[in-house]
């Protein structure tokens, strides 16, 4: 899920900010560039490891040129070496910048995989068990839809969808999944299907060097999932991806970005490598928390200016400065 409200950090755009506030912000991200602080930064940031941490690719030319900036400037690495780095305790090489994908609609096949095949780049791709081989849209678009068309539920406010959604991300798991009921049994229109990745899918962004990774059965937020749920969500997507792809997943990524310690331990049981969260940070290239590797949100939009800026670790910085200053 693109925004989430238990990440700690502000993620790029949210959800409630104007049009204008949010060309404000990219415009101001832009000029980033040419600050003073951008040469340093970006040495600092050749010693981490940078994990861009994209959803879909709605602008293939636009991911082509971040592509491009990082075929010219970075090392672009794959899973496999994140995981064999933290395996043999070697850090990455300086540069190192691994592409991965969250919740993975069918635009990573469509629209990612053809840019990162012809420029011999790999990625990983985290997936939502569930809804593999189903048309079911994501659960946070479907509820957005629905308060939009009158849809009701006695534990949220009716009318704005960023609100509702929210709350909805707010409520203990079995609350938000009976309240998401309720929507869809109040509301005037039935959300529009979204055709998700097949199995068959799965395999073939396997087969060109984008390794497929957990990012539990449904995309609950761990936080507000009882321990149960938390180990059938976990578990159950591990599962399901084994059988298809004929290996077990090594690599979680937590919905919402959330670390939460009885997942940490639900994945180490099931030999899980490295887990990412979204926490709009570099981190050391050699992880020194393989199960919570920090990420950078970054959208396939981004301009390639505004792109250097979070590469560099300079926009992160600025947003953690203005949220704590806030
Ligand atoms: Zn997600």
């Amino acid at each position: 899920m693109p925004y989430s409200a238990s990440t700690t950090v502000s993620t790029p755009l949210q959800p409630s900010a104007t049009s204008s506030t949010v060309r404000a912000r990219r415009d101001r991200a832009g000029w980033l560039r040419f600050s003073p602080a951008q040469p340093l930064f970006r040495a600092r940031a050749a010693q981490r490891l940078a994990v861009l941490a994209f959803h879909g690719v709605t602008d293939p030319r636009s991911f082509a040129a971040q592509l491009d900036r990082l075929r010219r400037f970075a090392t672009p690495v794959s899973l496999q070496a994140v995981e064999q780095s933290v395996a043999e305790g070697r850090p990455l090489p300086p540069r190192s910048v691994l592409i991965t994908f969250d919740d993975t609609d069918r635009t990573v096949l469509t629209h990612a995989l053809p840019a990162l095949v012809a420029r011999r780049i790999p990625a990983a791709a985290f997936v939502i068990a569930e809804l593999i081989g189903t048309d079911q849209p994501f659960w946070w678009h479907e509820a957005a839809f629905l308060a939009r068309h009158g849809g009701r539920a006695r534990l949220l406010p009716t009318g704005d969808p960023a609100r509702v959604l929210a709350l909805l991300k707010a409520l203990p798991d079995p609350d938000r999944r009976r309240s998401l009921h309720e929507l869809r049994v109040s509301a005037t229109r039935r959300s529009p299907h979204q055709e998700q990745l097949d199995p068959d899918d799965l395999r073939t962004l396997r087969d060109a060097d984008v390794a497929i990774g957990n990012h539990t059965l449904g995309h609950p937020s761990l936080s507000r999932c009882d321990d149960a749920t938390v180990h059938a969500e976990i578990t159950g997507a591990h599962l399901a991806l084994e059988r298809w792809l004929g290996e077990a997943p090594s690599a979680f990524a937590y919905p919402d970005g959330g670390y939460d310690p009885r997942a940490d331990s639900v994945l180490r049981q099931l030999g899980y490598r490295v887990g990412f969260l979204s926490d709009h940070r570099l981190g050391p290239r050699l992880p020194a928390h393989p199960l919570r590797i920090s990420r950078l949100q970054v959208e396939a939009t981004t301009s390639t200016r505004r792109f250097d800026t979070i590469l560099s670790g300079l926009e992160p910085a600025l947003q953690r400065w203005r949220g704590a200053t806030a």
